[in-house]
Protein backbone atom coordinates (compact mmCIF):
# COMPACT_ATOMS: atom_id res chain seq x y z
CA UNK A 1 0.00 0.00 0.00
CA UNK A 2 1.13 3.90 -0.72
CA UNK A 3 1.20 6.00 1.67
CA UNK A 4 0.41 9.76 1.11
CA UNK A 5 2.26 12.46 2.28
CA UNK A 6 1.85 16.12 1.65
CA UNK A 7 4.48 18.69 1.35
CA UNK A 8 3.05 21.63 2.46
CA UNK A 9 4.16 23.89 -0.89
CA UNK A 10 2.73 24.89 -3.65
CA UNK A 11 6.86 24.29 -5.46
CA UNK A 12 7.14 21.73 -7.59
CA UNK A 13 10.93 22.25 -7.24
CA UNK A 14 10.41 21.36 -3.28
CA UNK A 15 7.93 18.49 -4.11
CA UNK A 16 10.61 16.87 -6.31
CA UNK A 17 13.19 17.52 -4.15
CA UNK A 18 11.68 15.17 -1.69
CA UNK A 19 10.98 12.83 -4.25
CA UNK A 20 14.62 12.67 -5.07
CA UNK A 21 15.85 12.21 -1.08
CA UNK A 22 13.40 8.88 -1.03
CA UNK A 23 14.27 7.48 -4.51
CA UNK A 24 18.27 8.02 -3.38
CA UNK A 25 17.42 6.80 0.06
CA UNK A 26 15.45 3.74 -1.76
CA UNK A 27 12.66 4.33 0.28
CA UNK A 28 9.53 2.96 -0.90
CA UNK A 29 5.62 2.87 -0.75
CA UNK A 30 5.45 7.07 0.06
CA UNK A 31 3.32 8.73 -2.42
CA UNK A 32 4.03 13.12 -2.38
CA UNK A 33 1.59 15.55 -2.87
CA UNK A 34 1.45 19.14 -2.56
CA UNK A 35 -1.12 21.62 -1.66
CA UNK A 36 -2.65 22.05 -5.37
CA UNK A 37 -3.40 18.38 -5.10
CA UNK A 38 -5.83 18.71 -1.98
CA UNK A 39 -8.43 20.45 -1.00
CA UNK A 40 -7.77 24.24 -0.41
CA UNK A 41 -7.58 25.10 3.10
CA UNK A 42 -6.82 28.36 5.68
CA UNK A 43 -2.86 28.58 5.73
CA UNK A 44 -1.86 30.92 8.61
CA UNK A 45 0.67 33.70 8.14
CA UNK A 46 4.40 32.41 9.52
CA UNK A 47 4.60 34.55 12.23
CA UNK A 48 6.78 32.47 14.25
CA UNK A 49 10.12 33.73 15.92
CA UNK A 50 11.93 30.70 14.79
CA UNK A 51 12.07 28.67 11.35
CA UNK A 52 11.15 25.40 13.93
CA UNK A 53 7.82 27.24 15.32
CA UNK A 54 7.18 28.04 11.22
CA UNK A 55 7.61 24.77 10.20
CA UNK A 56 5.96 22.86 12.28
CA UNK A 57 2.82 25.01 12.41
CA UNK A 58 2.44 24.45 8.70
CA UNK A 59 2.79 21.09 9.18
CA UNK A 60 -0.01 20.58 11.47
CA UNK A 61 -2.01 23.03 10.14
CA UNK A 62 -1.32 20.68 7.05
CA UNK A 63 -2.19 17.18 8.80
CA UNK A 64 -5.12 18.72 10.68
CA UNK A 65 -6.65 20.06 7.62
CA UNK A 66 -6.09 16.45 5.39
CA UNK A 67 -5.58 14.06 7.32
CA UNK A 68 -2.05 13.73 5.64
CA UNK A 69 1.15 12.94 6.88
CA UNK A 70 2.65 16.36 6.35
CA UNK A 71 5.57 17.23 5.98
CA UNK A 72 6.30 21.24 5.48
CA UNK A 73 9.90 23.30 5.70
CA UNK A 74 10.71 27.52 6.54
CA UNK A 75 14.18 28.62 5.39
CA UNK A 76 16.21 31.90 5.34
CA UNK A 77 19.94 33.27 5.60
CA UNK A 78 21.31 34.12 8.79
CA UNK A 79 24.53 36.95 8.64
CA UNK A 80 26.47 37.17 10.95
CA UNK A 81 27.50 40.92 10.31
CA UNK A 82 23.91 41.29 11.25
CA UNK A 83 23.31 39.34 14.40
CA UNK A 84 21.54 36.64 12.19
CA UNK A 85 19.47 38.36 10.48
CA UNK A 86 17.19 38.56 7.84
CA UNK A 87 16.53 34.95 9.55
CA UNK A 88 12.84 34.55 9.47
CA UNK A 89 12.18 37.54 7.63
CA UNK A 90 14.25 36.35 4.44
CA UNK A 91 11.59 36.44 1.76
CA UNK A 92 10.13 40.39 2.91
CA UNK A 93 13.39 41.42 4.19
CA UNK A 94 13.38 44.42 1.87
CA UNK A 95 9.69 45.27 2.79
CA UNK A 96 7.88 43.67 -0.23
CA UNK A 97 7.59 39.96 0.14
CA UNK A 98 9.20 37.57 -2.23
CA UNK A 99 11.36 40.41 -3.85
CA UNK A 100 14.13 38.70 -4.29
CA UNK A 101 15.92 41.53 -6.34
CA UNK A 102 15.15 44.22 -3.76
CA UNK A 103 16.56 42.10 -0.82
CA UNK A 104 19.75 41.17 -2.40
CA UNK A 105 20.11 45.03 -3.03
CA UNK A 106 19.22 45.88 0.46
CA UNK A 107 21.50 42.82 1.93
CA UNK A 108 24.71 44.01 -0.06
CA UNK A 109 23.88 47.62 0.91
CA UNK A 110 23.88 46.83 4.15
CA UNK A 111 27.18 45.03 4.06
CA UNK A 112 29.26 47.81 1.94
CA UNK A 113 31.35 48.27 4.41
CA UNK A 114 32.17 44.91 5.88
CA UNK A 115 35.09 43.10 5.61
CA UNK A 116 36.05 39.96 3.74
CA UNK A 117 36.57 37.99 6.84
CA UNK A 118 33.02 39.02 8.60
CA UNK A 119 31.53 38.39 5.72
CA UNK A 120 30.16 34.33 7.22
CA UNK A 121 26.14 33.69 6.44
CA UNK A 122 24.51 30.46 6.40
CA UNK A 123 21.33 29.16 4.86
CA UNK A 124 18.75 27.59 7.24
CA UNK A 125 16.28 25.28 6.80
CA UNK A 126 13.86 23.56 9.34
CA UNK A 127 11.89 21.09 8.39
CA UNK A 128 8.39 19.29 10.36
CA UNK A 129 7.23 16.11 9.83
CA UNK A 130 3.26 15.76 11.24
CA UNK A 131 1.36 12.37 11.26
CA UNK A 132 -0.79 10.37 13.68
CA UNK A 133 1.28 10.59 16.68
CA UNK A 134 4.67 11.71 15.35
CA UNK A 135 5.87 15.32 15.11
CA UNK A 136 9.53 15.56 14.19
CA UNK A 137 11.34 18.54 13.67
CA UNK A 138 14.91 18.94 12.25
CA UNK A 139 17.64 21.57 11.15
CA UNK A 140 20.07 21.55 8.07
CA UNK A 141 22.35 24.40 7.86
CA UNK A 142 24.70 25.35 4.99
CA UNK A 143 27.51 27.64 5.88
CA UNK A 144 29.22 29.94 3.27
CA UNK A 145 30.20 34.27 2.94
CA UNK A 146 27.98 37.00 1.12
CA UNK A 147 29.98 38.05 -1.91
CA UNK A 148 30.01 42.07 -2.71
CA UNK A 149 27.66 41.53 -6.08
CA UNK A 150 25.70 39.03 -7.68
CA UNK A 151 27.05 35.79 -9.36
CA UNK A 152 25.33 33.26 -11.62
CA UNK A 153 21.58 32.83 -12.90
CA UNK A 154 20.13 29.84 -11.63
CA UNK A 155 18.35 28.88 -8.30
CA UNK A 156 16.79 32.14 -6.36
CA UNK A 157 16.85 34.37 -3.27
CA UNK A 158 20.29 35.29 -1.73
CA UNK A 159 21.87 32.43 -4.46
CA UNK A 160 23.72 34.67 -6.27
CA UNK A 161 24.87 36.27 -3.15
CA UNK A 162 26.21 33.14 -1.40
CA UNK A 163 29.54 31.25 -2.01
CA UNK A 164 28.89 28.05 0.13
CA UNK A 165 31.79 27.42 2.37
CA UNK A 166 33.93 30.61 1.22
CA UNK A 167 34.87 29.47 -2.21
CA UNK A 168 34.50 31.09 -5.55
CA UNK A 169 31.25 29.50 -6.75
CA UNK A 170 28.16 31.14 -6.11
CA UNK A 171 25.01 28.64 -4.90
CA UNK A 172 23.20 30.37 -7.97
CA UNK A 173 26.38 28.75 -10.51
CA UNK A 174 25.49 25.28 -9.15
CA UNK A 175 23.45 23.03 -11.12
CA UNK A 176 20.29 21.71 -9.06
CA UNK A 177 21.40 18.19 -8.53
CA UNK A 178 24.70 19.76 -6.91
CA UNK A 179 22.30 22.39 -4.47
CA UNK A 180 20.37 19.27 -3.54
CA UNK A 181 23.46 17.28 -2.74
CA UNK A 182 24.88 20.05 -0.19
CA UNK A 183 21.88 22.32 0.40
CA UNK A 184 20.16 23.47 3.72
CA UNK A 185 17.04 22.18 2.76
CA UNK A 186 18.56 18.73 1.65
CA UNK A 187 20.53 18.52 4.74
CA UNK A 188 17.14 18.68 6.44
CA UNK A 189 15.34 16.28 4.81
CA UNK A 190 17.24 13.97 4.85
CA UNK A 191 17.07 13.49 8.55
CA UNK A 192 13.46 13.02 8.08
CA UNK A 193 13.71 9.68 6.10
CA UNK A 194 13.77 7.11 9.14
CA UNK A 195 10.80 8.71 10.37
CA UNK A 196 9.07 9.03 6.62
CA UNK A 197 10.46 5.20 6.45
CA UNK A 198 9.15 4.13 9.12
CA UNK A 199 5.49 5.93 8.44
CA UNK A 200 5.39 3.64 4.41
CA UNK A 201 5.82 0.59 7.04
CA UNK A 202 2.54 1.12 8.80
P1 LIG B 1 10.77 29.95 2.04
O1 LIG B 1 11.09 29.11 3.24
O2 LIG B 1 10.68 29.13 0.79
O3 LIG B 1 9.60 30.84 2.29
O4 LIG B 1 12.03 30.89 1.80
C1 LIG B 1 12.29 32.01 2.57
C2 LIG B 1 13.30 32.93 1.90
O5 LIG B 1 14.61 32.53 2.26
C3 LIG B 1 13.29 32.93 0.37
O6 LIG B 1 12.41 33.87 -0.14
C4 LIG B 1 14.72 33.30 0.06
O7 LIG B 1 14.87 34.67 0.11
C5 LIG B 1 15.49 32.69 1.20
N1 LIG B 1 15.99 31.35 0.84
C6 LIG B 1 15.63 30.17 1.39
N2 LIG B 1 16.29 29.14 0.83
C7 LIG B 1 17.07 29.69 -0.13
C8 LIG B 1 17.97 29.13 -1.08
O8 LIG B 1 18.17 27.91 -1.20
N3 LIG B 1 18.58 30.01 -1.90
C9 LIG B 1 18.37 31.35 -1.84
N4 LIG B 1 17.54 31.92 -0.98
C10 LIG B 1 16.88 31.10 -0.12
Amino acid sequence: MTRRVLVASRNAKKLNELRRILDEAGVEGIEIVGLNDVPEYDEAPEIGATFEENAVAKARDGFAATGLACVADDSGIEVDALNGMPGVLSARWSGAHGNDGANNTLLLAQLGDVPDERRGARFVSSCALVADGVEEIVRGEWPGVIGRKPVGDGGFGYDPLFFPDGGDVSSAQLTPAEKDAASHRGRALRQLLPALAALAQN
